[in-house]
């Protein structure tokens, strides 16, 4: 996902947190155009209520140097100063006034937070799981060399290739991308001289038009599915839909009753369904498709792998919210009203209130429904 959360019409106030700029409470800002911002640095991503770092999925969520972040202008300001240091505005929440903050390269700090170190779980005979501060990807280790999914960005492709070395000395010969966006696939050419690069047609010239040479063009596209063969290791690629994005695809190894899902059925988390890049009755729809595979695990792109049971929470979940925005305003209340709000978290909250980031996401996604509905028209959440 891209950490792309543009900030609520209806936020409610922040003030008296510690890391607030002044005169920021309780008015009702705009959603603003993003800056891209290249992290030059490793840094937690803080939750600007509290100061605390923030976790995906239980991993520490950092933004790395090399990574590109989306800056929000937010109340005018892309950027803020608190004691001495500035701050990116990442993202922005409603709900309990949540805000994802990252502090800025531009000055050094006294002792920078190590990144913690990352995490390969072998989850079958040839298949790991990678992780690391709050990104996932996964490599299988065939006997003619490996297939690796997403390389999660510059700093952690480097830290990838060293874990594959350590399991392996057969090259890399496959790099499945899992969708277009740059957070994953930031730091491919790492495996440039061995690897043949493979994604969805959509997402070959978003990617060309980037020009990254850390992000190498996919060599490899196609439309529906294809079967993509490494020794005696078979892994079906296929194309659901649109959803989170138009170039997201599953990677599903039979043999292991494994698949590799980025973005639109987050583990345990809610979905980011804020951008204009949604499509969520599509999104349902390719929910559908997931759900009729014959596969026991879903590897995501952020957190800890989990059962594909959550391909149908997810969609249920979508649908509860079309559903509780409806009821909400069939009961009287404006659209977008800080009223309406609370009525669509009362009755979510019974089912998703324990789910990570229900706070911060859901007034993002009650936005993001109203905009998608606004550019692609209503449908039967049923
Ligand atoms: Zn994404």
């Amino acid at each position: 996902m891209k950490r792309v959360l543009v900030l609520l019409a209806a936020l409610l106030g922040i003030s008296g947190v510690a890391l607030v700029p002044e005169g920021t409470a309780r008015s009702a800002p705009a959603a603003q155009a993003a800056e891209a911002v290249t992290m030059t640095c490793s840094r937690p991503v803080l939750d600007v209520a509290t100061g605390q770092p923030l976790s995906i999925g239980g991993i520490p969520w950092y933004a790395e140097a090399g990574d590109t972040i989306m800056s929000h202008e937010w109340q005018g300001r892309p950027r803020f100063e608190y004691a001495g240091r500035r701050y990116h505005y990442i993202g922005g929440v409603a709900g309990p006034n949540r805000i994802f903050i990252v502090e800025d390269c531009t000055q050094p700090q006294a002792t920078p937070p190590p990144a913690p170190p990352p995490t390969v779980t072998r989850i079958a005979e040839d298949v790991y799981v990678f992780s690391q501060t709050g990104y996932t990807t996964m490599f299988i280790v065939t006997e003619e060399g490996v297939i690796v999914g997403d390389p999660i960005g510059n700093a952690r492709a480097r830290l990838l290739k060293e874990a594959i070395e350590r399991v392996t000395p057969l090259p890399v010969k496959y790099v499945v991308y899992s969708h277009h966006d740059a957070d994953h696939n930031t730091g491919a050419a790492v495996f440039k001289d061995t690897a043949t690069y493979v994604a969805h047609v959509n997402a070959k010239d978003k990617i060309a038009a980037r020009n990254d040479p850390n992000s190498p063009v996919p060599d490899i596209t196609f439309e529906d599915r294809m079967t993509l063969r490494l020794g005696r290791a078979r892994l079906e690629l296929s194309y659901v839909g649109r959803n989170h994005s138009d170039s997201s695809i599953v990677a599903l190894y039979p043999a292991r009753r494994v698949a590799f899902i980025v973005d639109f059925i987050p583990i345990g988390d809610l979905p980011f369904g804020t951008r204009n890049e949604d499509y969520i009755a599509e999104w349902i729809e390719s929910l559908r498709r997931v759900e009729a595979m014959d596969f026991d695990t879903i590897i995501p792109g952020h957190g800890n792998p989990g059962p594909k049971v959550w391909a149908t929470w997810i969609r249920e979940y979508f649908q509860d919210l079309v559903t509780a925005m409806e009821d909400a305003e069939r009961a009287g209340l404006a659209q977008r009203s800080p009223q309406m709000l609370a009525s669509v978290r009362a009755a979510l909250y019974p089912k998703y209130g324990s789910w990570n980031l229900f706070g911060p996401r859901l007034a993002d996604n009650v936005r993001g429904m109203y905009e998608y509905w606004g550019r692609m028209g209503r449908f039967p959440a049923r």
